[in-house]
């Protein structure tokens, strides 16, 4: 789950990461409260307004504007409120239809005292699932893309691996602000930044921090002016709090519904709709399905509970999608047994009346026997196998014809 760059800097803040400050706004009057905050505040006369979407690479697309007065605030809260935002990372790129922004983050513009004063860098956080060990990524090269950082100047990216049982150390904060070139303040307030940020990453049980620009002012001070913050989903039970900063505007409609029905779905752009049980068979079933020529619609994990409700529920989810030409049904009946799964994909179909593509189903395991004929004696357009590759030569046919 994303947050919001406003949200993933007061989650820094309640850690004692320092972060530029502002105030969120949905109207160009709240903007306007919020920059005389900031201009009460600080006696500066400069703020920046910056679109709240969940991609990256607003700047680039018009989505950070800075302004010098009360005049140009109301201009740039105003344009950019409700505009249709295109970065390189909103689906489909410039050249996509963009994302509307709903919010605006006013910030106090910490280029200070001057903005050749200071220098961007870039730091992240994540989790490296090979060494199973978290890693600190920084660069002297902030501000920019990462990703052609490493590409051009690879040996301007450099990595620092934490030991999870152990936690960051003191020297190892002391190595990458050392690394990054700080000396003197600058120095102890990066040490002192790094570590903060670390315990925030763990605090939080998030999978990614990337701070981009991290920066350093004339004045020494170490800030985060941007943050993506990505959190572990599977962690969120333990922290109600982020779970309830859920921005479901920016999330896939069907995705969330799915989610409401405690459905683990994802949407992809193949032609064959899955529904499984269990993440692995759910990844084993999409790559049998790309091996026989056909290229799946979506991840689908019912989970424990394969009834008629919850079959319903997951038909209905997967025929929202125009592209699926078929539905692959693959099942472990253990101790959902298998009769009554194949009973619940019948009832299912009968309830619903207005299927229209082909159904395969594969169930195996307690009753795999019972349920195939439960499948082969309904009437329906089901086909019904016991074998994996069998249900997969099944699904090819069926598109082939
Ligand atoms: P992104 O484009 O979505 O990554 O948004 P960022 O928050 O990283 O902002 C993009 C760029 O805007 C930064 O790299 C800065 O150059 C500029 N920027 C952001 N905040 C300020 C500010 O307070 N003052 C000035 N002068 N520039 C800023
Ligand atoms: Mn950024």
């Amino acid at each position: 789950m994303n947050l919001h760059e406003y949200q993933g800097k007061d989650l820094l803040t309640s850690y004692g990461v320092a972060v530029q400050k502002g105030a969120v706004a949905d109207t160009v009057d709240d903007a306007i409260k919020a920059y005389n905050k900031i201009q009460a505040d600080t006696g500066a006369d400069l703020a920046v307004v910056k679109a709240q979407i969940h991609a990256g690479g607003r700047g680039k697309g018009g989505g950070v504007k800075l302004a010098k007065n009360l005049t140009e605030l109301k201009e740039h809260a105003g344009n950019i409120l409700g505009m249709m935002l295109k970065t390189p990372q909103t689906p489909g790129g410039m050249e996509g239809p963009g994302k509307l922004v709903r919010k605006i983050l006013v910030a106090e513009d910490c280029y200070v005292p001057t903005f050749d004063s200071c220098k961007e860098y870039y730091v992240s956080i994540m989790m490296d699932r090979e060494k199973k060990q978290n890693v600190i990524i920084y660069s002297t090269e902030g501000g920019m893309n990462i990703e052609e950082v490493a590409e051009e100047t690879p040996h301007l990216v450099h990595k620092e691996y934490i030991d999870p049982h152990i936690g960051l150390q003191g020297f190892q904060a002391r190595k990458v602000a050392f690394n990054l070139g700080m000396t003197g303040t600058a120095m102890k307030n990066m040490v002192k930044f790094i570590s903060k940020l670390y315990k925030a990453f763990v605090g939080s049980d998030s999978s990614l921090f990337e701070i981009n620009p991290c920066l350093k002012t004339g004045n020494d001070d170490i800030i985060a002016v941007d943050c993506k913050v990505t959190l572990d989903e599977n962690a969120l039970f333990r922290h109600p709090d982020l779970e309830a900063l859920r921005d479901t505007d920016e999330e896939d409609p069907t995705e969330v519904e799915a989610k409401a029905f405690g459905l683990n779905y994802v949407k992809l752009d193949g032609n064959v709709g899955c529904m499984v049980n269990g993440a692995g068979l759910a990844m084993a079933t999409m790559d049998i399905i790309k091996l026989s020529g056909g290229s799946p619609a979506n991840f689908l994990d019912v989970g424990g509970t394969a009834d008629a409700a919850r079959v319903e529920q997951a038909f209905n989810i997967i025929l929202r999608d125009d592209n699926v030409k078929a539905i692959l049904i693959n099942i472990f009946g253990g101790i959902v047994r298998c009769d009554r799964v194949a009973q619940g994909v019948v009832d299912a179909y009968r309830n619903m009346g207005n299927i229209n593509v082909p159904i395969i189903v594969r169930l195996q395991g307690t009753n795999a026997d019972i349920a195939k004929k439960i499948i082969d004696e309904s009437g329906l357009e089901v086909h019904s196998a016991i074998q994996l590759q069998e249900a997969a030569s099944i699904v090819e046919k069926v598109l082939s014809a």
